[in-house]
């Protein structure tokens, strides 16, 4: 387990460590790999972010400013509706699916995933811009957390 606080510090995103006190990044359980389309990178339940293993690791060494920014907006959004927030995202999301809409674009189209998405691409540039050339890059590809 890692604190937020810990994984704000290694990459260096412009977040307040003191408004994730209490959450936490750790690696998906086997069990909830089941549930989980392989493609979900991170999921956010209340305080607790799950990642899969890879994503976990770079979370770790400080190289996923993105996925961090991304994950604790959904802990800032679990924190401010509680139970709306489950209820409301899989509301948007289903009323995308019923007018046709495809998967991916429908879950980016949730709101609180286009709020996410924003501050994890704002802290993806924050990095490119101030880092060395040997920084290890991120994954474009596998960009796909909920
Ligand atoms: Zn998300």
């Amino acid at each position: 387990m890692l604190p937020a606080a810990v994984a704000i510090e290694r990459s260096g995103v412009d977040v307040e460590p003191g408004d994730h006190a209490d959450v936490c990044f750790e690696t998906m359980p086997q069990w909830m790999r089941l549930f989980v389309p392989n493609r979900v990178t991170g999921l956010t339940l209340r305080r607790r972010i799950f990642l899969d293993p890879e994503t976990y690791d770079e979370v770790v060494a400080g190289v996923r400013p993105d996925i961090v920014s991304h994950e604790l907006v959904h802990a800032g959004q679990w924190k401010a509706d509680g139970g709306r927030f489950p209820v409301k995202y899989l509301s948007e999301y289903l009323r995308f699916r019923l007018v046709g809409v495809m998967h991916d674009a429908a879950y980016r189209s949730i709101s609180y995933e286009m709020a996410a998405f924003r501050a994890g691409a704002e802290s993806q540039r924050t990095m490119n811009s101030s880092t060395t050339p040997s920084a290890t890059p991120a994954t474009p590809n596998r960009v796909n957390p909920a």
